[in-house]
């Protein structure tokens, strides 16, 4: 059974972002940039389907810039087979990734996709849900444990107040959350041996999509400073204070 994850380079999860003066993004020259974590999740849980004997081949997926070689690599160091970058300079928007996506998956036939539940940049979490309405699949959005059968997956849902399994028939799209893995540590080896793996480059007009953004930013601000706080001397005064000042009581 074919696996195919989709990776997202985006901006190290530690990195604290500055916005631009003329508050049209943020500033990613220079920065440290990573594989989205929710992506670390996706491959790990496919690289553990391969090792558990139900998996046979995992494709990566990235899109964007020429820099997203570099995500492809880790993807690969990690233990996936071979890789697929969408090479653009335009800015993808989710839409546009699910429909190259869709494209990818036509090609490949893969029986389950896995992306993350949302990338750490842009906090959309809308690829996964939109992929699997273009492919008319089934999707298990969320997932904190992954059941792979031969012809569906159990797909364990963190959902407000619990948890929810639903059963999906494949080919099916599922989103990762945090408690589904913890990703492996890639090893030096790995990493040199992921060198010789196979990387296709292919644009998105190559697979007949067009990526032009359909939203336009119109602005972006820091969040508002938290003022600075006070001592009060008594419950009584605090009390007063909620009351008059924050209007709280
Ligand atoms: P989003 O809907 O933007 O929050 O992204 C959700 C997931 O879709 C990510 O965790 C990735 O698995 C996938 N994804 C989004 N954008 C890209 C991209 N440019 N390349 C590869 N995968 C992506």
């Amino acid at each position: 059974m074919k696996v195919l994850v989709a990776v997202k380079r985006v901006v190290d999860y530690n990195v604290k972002v500055r916005v631009k003066a003329d508050g049209s993004g943020v500033d990613i020259a220079n920065v440290k940039m990573s594989m989205n974590p929710f992506d670390e999740i996706a491959v790990e849980e496919a690289v553990r389907l391969k090792e558990a004997g139900k998996a046979s081949e995992i494709i990566v997926v990235s899109m964007g810039v020429k820099q997203c070689e570099e995500t492809l690599r880790t993807a690969l160091a990690m233990g996936a087979d071979r890789a697929i970058l969408v090479e653009t300079e335009t800015e993808l928007q989710p839409l546009a990734v699910a429909k190259l996506l869709k494209e990818i998956a036509a090609k490949e036939a893969p029986q389950l996709m896995i992306l993350g539940k949302q990338a750490i940049d842009d906090d959309a979490n809308q690829t996964g849900q939109m992929v699997a309405a273009l492919l008319g699949w089934g999707q298990g959005t969320f997932a904190s444990k992954v059941d792979l059968a031969a012809e569906t997956v159990n797909v364990t849902r963190e959902i407000d107040g619990g948890l929810e399994t639903v059963k999906l028939a494949l080919p099916a799209v599922v989103t990762t959350d945090l408690r589904l893995n913890e990703p492996r540590y890639v090893k030096l080896p790995n990493i040199m041996a992921a060198k010789k793996k196979p990387l296709e480059k292919v644009s998105p007009a190559d697979l007949g999509v067009d990526v032009t953004p359909r939203l336009t930013t119109l602005k972006v601000a820091e969040p508002a400073k938290r003022s600075a706080g006070i001592k009060v001397a008594s419950a009584a005064e605090l009390v007063a204070k909620l009351k008059n000042e924050a209007k709280v009581l």
